[in-house]
């Protein structure tokens, strides 16, 4: 019954598969394909024997021999083919650059390898269904009444019957589970599946990812209907109002008792059917097509230079184009004239979650024909999703970063808006910049690439002059008709001369300036970059400051909850009564944070509608994925739905909030956006701290004066000489990236130079540092003359989650030496539960 192994060289070609298995190697393994007859696509996830393990992995390949002794998969465990070779190029480049293993940059880039192999379950085969029910009861002693009537029976041992019995009437265990067992072991389970006893197959469970609920949605024409229902007028009601909802539906927990019942007439009738969806991409409602405006002068250039490239290849632009240019206009304008050909587009978005708007713009422009792939969409969706694209059903695809592996067929047009927002990088697992890969998969796919920002990363501005992106400017705010309007005027107030009121707070221009406002009837926005009350709870006795005891930060106040928090690993407690030190009732609370501007503008300005928008108010977090895509760590927030929604029916006067509120909204009503504190920012110790704080403050001030009626900007702030603040007086992005860029000249930093950061973290102190430390001497080793080490250095946040964190830092004008030294550093032997981690092009410094 078991497979004997075969000679390589006696097999027929075609049934071998290049597998990548989903381990930390950057090899891959040929193994064979017992089933022979029909290739497995590429993509395919199967299950091979692994050394002592079984391990899943994906198809990559189809070598037409295999060498040495090549092993047979075990079992083939979805053979959809959702990976476009174009995206398995891309991805093998991936794995090249961030030096990651080519198994897990697919289980990153592929829907179905999001479903980790722990879940992968095990069950019985039909044979083994047959053989359980043979099997003698646990009680009874095996062989005793010796009346089986399986000879198969008489080979399996102790083991392999419990297991086989843990199995029965229709249960499955987890694979990864069963292999650690030490009962039952990976051996076993290999043997069990050869012989056709047992099946490895999809994953246990389908873990549903954020809320769903049950729609109702009409089926059947209405004419029929009406004949048929007759005189039951609670059905035929409710079939209007479900048809009327149309394909969107209605939700079922929210129809009355009656309706109720009368559903389940129509259900019987076949008039309506129900459908299980999740909530956030439910909560928005059908959208109205839109009829493209004329463009204006600028945007026509842009847009004739971007369609003149459509069909000649690759090309890289930097849609340069300040906030309220109408970047997403031309976008739309590329990508329809793209799809008039029949060439498909991928956009990527920071944080798709954040910007409903923009995702409701590309429907209303491309109804159907576009996928907004939302981090947080249920594992199921995803992959409807991706198969409607695979399909060529849907030619567009919207998303985060991870849309970047979207199979998009045909791709003609690759957009990364936003495209200096750092959260394209991911930070775990393949480390890789969505940017950086759209740009890629641009090149493969003979496409082009459009980056916008009204503030480009430095990287994409030196690219410019480098003469790799043609640079396309914007430079005057979009209107109708044609007409422009201006930028915000942007004031400084120095916090050095105007005092801030009691409260600490607010400047007597800015508190004048919001009052006018809202006794105006126009929207203000109050910008500040953390989040709670009070940062910083403080003992006036001794200066103990309470501190996260597995993380090496302090803790912030939250009022609403009513506890301190860490903001790093979420642990919260109650503030004590008195000092943990010195024990003595002195703990006051300092550092503002958004909450406490919420009280205090509340209380300033009594009769004004305060809202407050950041993550504690966007709603409840849905852990969407392990990787912490943005806006899946804080996903489609209801709260957040809702606040956007206020804001622009103005029925908000006053909106506090952190980054949240400078992402791309546009709301008309929005005529003054006031920055308190941008000083912090500023003094994190990372050298695109200008950088981001420019890039940040821009993009808030972009959300004043989008309409008709001027905007203005209040920054206080104790450092009005701060190149960031001096450059957003006027505006000028250019000269402060000039400026900026004439600093990092000559440094170890980028654009200048690539950097790769090797992170060593792991709970014993001790062992940490003396890993960091033989990273870093193995990396002056291979890395040659040329490359500059940085550290081994305790990272700014010295501890996180109880582990201790180390970080080497690389740099070199040239790869050659970085790599060599990075692909040394990974080699380091490592101890405890010390983890060695590169990141090639590192964003964050912490
Ligand atoms: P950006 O993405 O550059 O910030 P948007 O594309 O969001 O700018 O455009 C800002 C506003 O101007 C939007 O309300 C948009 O509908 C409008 N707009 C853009 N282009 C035009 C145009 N050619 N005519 C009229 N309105 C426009
Ligand atoms: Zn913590």
């Amino acid at each position: 019954m078991s497979a004997p192994r075969v000679d390589a060289t006696a097999l027929v070609a075609g049934s071998f598969v290049e597998v990548a298995v989903a381990l930390p190697l950057r090899q891959t393994f040929t193994y064979r394909d017992p089933r022979g007859a029909a290739q497995l696509p590429l993509g395919s996830q199967v299950v091979v024997p692994f050394g002592s393990r079984v391990v899943t992995g994906f198809v990559v390949g189809h070598p037409a021999v295999g060498t040495g002794t090549v092993k047979d998969i075990l079992d083939v465990a979805d053979d959809e083919t959702l990976l476009e070779p174009e995206v398995l190029s891309l991805c093998r480049w991936a794995a090249g650059y961030y030096l990651s293993p080519l198994g897990e940059v697919l289980k990153t880039a592929l829907p179905q390898g999001q479903r980790a192999s722990a879940r992968r379950g095990v069950r019985l085969s039909e044979e083994g269904v047959r053989l359980v029910a043979q099997l003698p009861s646990p009680g009874n002693v095996p062989g005793a009444s010796g009346t089986f009537k399986s000879l198969a029976i008489l080979a399996l041992d102790e083991g392999d019957r419990a297991l086989l019995l843990r199995l029965a009437k229709g249960r499955t265990l987890g694979l990864r589970a069963l292999e650690r067992n030490g009962r039952v072991g990976a051996p076993r389970v290999e043997r069990l599946v050869r012989e056709g006893l047992l099946q490895v197959g999809d994953e246990v469970a389908d873990r549903q990812r954020g809320p769903t609920a049950q729609f109702v949605l009409a089926l059947g024409d209405a004419n029929a209907v009406i004949k048929k229902l007759g005189r039951a007028q609670l059905q035929l009601a409710l079939w209007r109002k479900l048809q009327t909802a149309g394909a969107h539906g209605e939700r079922l927990d929210q129809l009355t008792l009656p309706e109720r019942a009368a559903l389940r007439g129509l259900r019987a009738r076949a008039m309506a059917r129900l459908e299980m969806r999740p909530l956030d991409l439910a909560a928005q409602a059908p959208v109205q097509r839109d009829v493209a405006p004329p463009l204006n002068e600028p945007q026509q250039q842009a847009f004739e230079s971007l369609t003149a490239a459509l069909d000649n290849g690759f090309a890289a632009f930097l849609l340069q184009g300040i906030t309220g240019s109408g970047k997403t206009e031309v976008y739309l304008r590329l990508i329809a004239e793209a799809r008039r050909t029949g060439r498909g587009a991928l956009v990527l978005v920071p944080e798709i979650a954040l910007t409903p708007q923009l995702a409701a713009r590309f429907q209303a422009r491309f109804g159907d024909d576009v996928a907004v792939l939302h981090s947080a969409l249920p594992a199921a969706e995803r992959l409807r999703a991706w198969r409607r694209l695979k399909a060529g059903q849907v030619g567009i695809a919207l998303g985060a970063r991870s849309a970047v592996f979207a199979p998009v067929q045909n791709l003609g047009v690759v957009v990364v808006d936003e495209e200096h927002d750092p959260s394209f990088k991911q930070d775990e697992g393949v480390r890789y910049h969505g940017r950086d890969l759209a740009l890629v998969r641009a090149q493969h796919a003979h496409a082009v690439a459009v980056m916008g920002s009204a503030t480009p990363s430095l990287e994409s501005f030196h690219n410019v002059q480098q003469g790799k992106y043609r640079c396309l400017l914007l430079p005057v705010r979009a209107a109708p008709g044609a007409a422009s309007r201006p930028l915000p005027q942007v004031e400084i107030i120095d916090l050095r001369r105007f005092r801030v009121d009691a409260d600490g707070l607010l400047s007597k221009p800015l508190a004048d300036a919001i009052a006018a406002t809202v006794a105006a009837g126009e929207q203000v926005i109050l910008f500040l970059n953390r989040r709670g009350f009070a940062t910083l709870v403080l003992c006036r006795g001794c200066g103990h400051v309470l501190r996260c005891p597995d993380c090496d930060v302090s803790m912030t106040f939250h009022l609403g909850l009513g506890k301190v928090l860490c903001h790093y690993c979420g642990r919260n407690e109650r503030q004590p009564n008195r000092c943990p030190s010195c024990q003595r009732p002195a703990l006051e609370q300092l550092g503002i944070g958004t909450e406490r501007v919420e009280t205090v503008v509340r209380q300033r300005f009594p009769t004004a509608r305060v809202a407050r928008l950041d993550r504690d108010t966007a709603g409840p977090t849905v852990k969407a994925s392990r990787r912490g895509e943005p806006g899946s760590a804080q996903a489609p927030q209801r709260g957040l739905q809702k606040i956007l929604g206020l804001m622009h029916a103005r029925e908000i006067d006053i909106l506090v909030g952190t980054q949240m509120v400078t992402k791309g909204h546009d709301f008309p009503g929005v005529t003054l956006v006031g920055v308190l504190q941008p000083d912090q920012g500023m003094h994190l110790p990372d050298f695109r701290a200008a950088e981001r704080t420019f890039q940040l403050l821009e993009q808030v001030a972009g959300r004043a004066g989008r309409a008709d009626k001027a905007g203005k900007v209040l920054v206080q702030t104790y450092n009005p000489n701060h190149p960031a603040i001096k450059a957003l007086i006027t505006h000028d992005y250019d000269g402060f990236a000039t400026q900026e860029l004439a600093q990092r000249q000559g440094s170890v930093f980028p654009p200048f130079a690539r950097l790769v950061a090797v992170r060593i973290d792991g709970t014993d102190a001790g062992l940490v540092q003396k890993i960091a430390g033989e990273a870093a001497d193995r990396c002056r080793a291979a890395g040659g003359p040329t490359l500059r080490i940085l550290g081994p250095a305790e990272a700014p946040i010295p501890r996180l989650r109880g582990r201790v964190r180390w970080q080497v830092w690389l740099s070199s004008a040239t790869r050659g030496p970085l790599v060599a030294a990075a692909e040394v550093a990974a080699t380091t032997s490592l101890s405890g539960d010390v983890r060695l981690a590169v990141d090639v092009d590192p964003q964050s410094v912490l």
